[in-house]
């Protein structure tokens, strides 16, 4: 056992990346790429969307996107005593919110989670069930870029977070261009994977377009683009994505 961990670990030993989330340090992370189906699309519209060298820990297997929003969570936000909804809940980002806040998850698939918090809630991100202005923060890591009718679900996180309250909203983007990258009727499971790159995805977003749908909804938007973030390079973070956090008006 011992053995087969020196040798499965060996490959990554060393200096130059700390995970965050298990606290080990490495020469590298262990890479991702996506499947043959998914890649053409991804790489024709150059989309950040969780791939590259460096992207899963060695040891604990947190990913590059997880590990970014903790450190971003960590370095520059106190949490203690908020109330947070955490949709689609990551483990790494759960464990640190629960130790910190009041954390309520739900996802529409709760199953999926009820390991992690058995308490996970079965809520549709457009059609919450949470009384308006309640939380102080939303973490939504990834989700956007599956839901149909996402200004909906902009508009619910909207309504459910408190005056001055802040939400973390990553979505997986491009910026090759402006307007989102999405066509109604070709929108199957089997066209889904050619034309956004994953079969469950139903759009590949536009970062300036994806910007300007929050900021339709009334929030103000605190983007932290990729030369800000190169203080977070150590955690093996993806190169070019942005972390995109918004805020709903205190006078709201
Ligand atoms: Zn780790």
């Amino acid at each position: 056992m011992i053995f087969q961990f020196r040798y499965r670990y060996r490959k990554y030993a060393g200096s130059g990346f700390t995970c965050n989330v298990c606290q080990s340090g490495y020469s590298r992370f262990i890479p991702s790429f996506p499947a043959p189906e998914n890649a053409a699309a991804l790489q024709r519209h150059k989309v950040i969307a969780g791939y590259g060298e460096q992207v899963i820990c060695p040891f604990c297997r947190s990913t590059a996107r997880e590990r970014l929003v903790l450190a971003v969570l960590q370095d520059q936000f106190n949490l203690k005593d908020k109330l947070i909804l955490h949709f689609a809940p990551e483990a790494p980002v759960y464990k640190y919110l629960n130790q910190e806040g009041k954390v309520i998850t739900a996802d529409i698939e709760p199953g999926f989670y009820r390991n992690l918090d058995k308490h996970c809630r079965e809520e549709n991100l457009c059609a919450l069930s949470f009384e308006n202005d309640l939380f102080d923060w939303v973490i939504c890591n990834h989700v956007m870029e599956h839901i149909k009718t996402d200004s909906l679900a902009v508009e619910e996180i909207y309504r459910v977070m408190k005056p001055g309250g802040q939400a973390l909203l990553q979505v997986p983007f491009t910026t090759s261009v402006e307007e989102n990258i999405e066509i109604d009727n070709e929108n199957n499971e089997v066209t889904r994977s050619p034309l956004y790159g994953q079969k469950d995805h139903v759009r590949i977003y536009a970062l300036k377009a994806y910007l300007e749908l929050l900021k339709a909804a009334g929030f103000i938007l605190h983007v932290q683009y990729p030369e800000e973030l190169k203080k977070y390079q150590q955690f093996a973070i993806q190169p070019g994505e942005c972390v995109i956090r918004v805020q709903k008006p205190v006078n709201a």
